[in-house]
């Protein structure tokens, strides 16, 4: 995995290019060197493929991450966000200082009028109080139209994160 980094307004913005799969560990360990801000922004909206193997790598070497910087995961693909509601520790480890959230998160929709699948960032904000996922305006019709996941489960990193 590669990361492009830039800073602004004391944050470190980083942007993630690569697969969570094996070998992700050591790349997100040598991140640790080029952050020069306390808040962190990792978008991931660029992660294509992960697999149990890069995920159990990504929750050790997120665990020091965690602790050292204030690390708020953005644009995260649907399939993170099904790991991390599978996995508590790709978060950091709650209670051991951990400071992760996930900033905004893509979540699965589809119309059935359109026959039509199509996937909408979602931003913390809007489900942090409610904890659920809204409809949303299909793109083919405009109808509004409800999310293929229940919200209970899919929003289960919610409770796990700040
Ligand atoms: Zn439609």
């Amino acid at each position: 995995m590669n990361f492009s980094i830039r800073r602004s307004d004391q944050t470190t913005y980083v942007e993630a290019q690569g697969d969570i799969v094996a070998g992700v560990g050591r790349d997100l360990e040598s991140l640790a060197g080029k952050i020069e801000d306390k808040r962190v922004i990792l978008d991931l909206g660029r992660v294509r493929t992960m697999n149990s193997v890069g995920c159990g790598e990504w929750s050790r070497a997120i665990k020091p991450l965690a602790s050292a910087f204030l690390i708020e995961f953005a644009q995260c693909p649907i399939a993170f966000v099904d790991y991390c509601n599978m996995i508590p520790s790709m978060l950091g480890a709650q209670g051991l200082g951990g400071s992760v959230l996930i900033k905004s998160f893509y979540a699965p929709y589809a119309c059935r009028d359109c026959r039509d699948e199509f996937k909408m960032l979602i931003e913390l904000e809007d489900v942090r109080k409610t904890k659920q996922l809204e409809p949303q305006p299909c793109p083919r019709c405009q109808e509004p139209v409800k999310p293929e996941v229940e919200s209970e489960d899919y929003l289960t990193f919610l409770d796990r994160t700040l």
